[in-house]
């Protein structure tokens, strides 16, 4: 009896290890059948995204999707613009001021951007962050605006250009790449002065620009109705336009001119681009650098 017990219990041992055995190995042999299929599925989704007619609702599919379209979008707001398109590149100089964030209600009206040419104004902090914040460019204008102190010398002119450069850098981590001389480059104070100073700034890769068109804002003079009239007729015909308007708190006539001003390029097939070092813009410098 004892025998046929132990017998009989060995049996079962045996069984019960076969079974489990059996679980194992079909549970391993499932699983990698999963494993092949789900890689056969993975391998379809991968040729579905070439053929962009991915379905797959994997997170990191999705999140990678996100990335590469951020990628492309970045890249088309930067490449879009063909040789054969008209651009006008909007900027605003000597700001931040009081009519800052109105400028930059307008443009975001109509989904379009500016460059603005800053100098230094403790206190606005805000403003300058809120210029970049709507898709908009930062560039050097100078930091004190005081054509006596900046144009006595090269030195001088680079002291107060640093200023305003590592104050921007400082409050947005922007590092800019383009300025624009108080004046312009050839400016009756500083033209003797002017080439040497764009050559030093060349040599720290920084370019400078001036414009091709103004909305004669500098003028106190200066009207809505007269500012789009200049430009209308200023840029007829003109394929790159780089326009010169001004951002300070006496400007109103600037303001109220803009919406005609944007819907003039609109109309007139214009994209609108922004100013940065990569660009040439020889052919909106008055002086050339040699
Ligand atoms: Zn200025």
């Amino acid at each position: 009896m004892r025998k046929n017990k132990a017998i009989l219990g060995v049996l079962i041992a045996v069984i019960v290890a076969l079974v489990f055995t059996g679980v194992y190995f079909a549970s391993k042999s499932d699983s990698s059948k999963d494993t092949s299929a789900k890689t056969t599925k993975s391998d379809n989704n991968t040729s579905e995204n070439k053929d962009k007619k991915d379905k797959s609702k994997s997170d990191k599919n999705v999140e990678k999707k996100t990335e590469e379209k951020t990628e492309a979008e970045t890249e088309t707001t930067t490449e879009q613009i063909l040789d054969t398109d008209k651009v006008v590149y909007l900027t605003f100089d000597d700001g931040p001021s009081d009519l800052t964030p109105s400028f930059i209600d307008t443009l975001n009206t109509y989904g379009v951007h500016a460059t603005f040419f800053v100098t230094l104004q403790e206190g606005r902090e805000d403003i300058y962050k809120q210029i970049l914040e709507n898709g908009n460019k930062i560039q050097i204008h100078t930091a004190s605006h005081d054509y006596d102190a900046i144009y006595q010398s090269v030195d001088a002119y680079i002291a107060d250009f640093d200023q305003i450069y590592n104050y921007i850098y400082n409050l947005t981590g922007v590092k800019c790449d383009v300025f624009r001389f108080p004046g312009g480059s050839n400016n009756s104070y500083g033209k003797n002065i002017t080439m040497d100073i764009a050559r030093e700034m060349r040599n720290r890769g920084i370019n400078y620009v001036d414009w091709n068109s103004s909305v004669g804002d500098g003028s106190a003079s200066a009207t809505k109705d007269s500012e789009v009239q200049k430009i209308t007729a200023e840029s007829d015909g003109v394929q790159r336009v780089v326009l010169l308007a001004h951002d300070a708190g006496t400007k109103s006539e600037t303001l109220a001119a803009l919406p005609q001003i944007i819907e003039y390029y609109k109309n007139n097939g214009y994209k609108f681009g922004l100013i940065s070092g990569d660009m040439d813009l020889s052919d909106f410098q008055f002086m050339k650098v040699d």
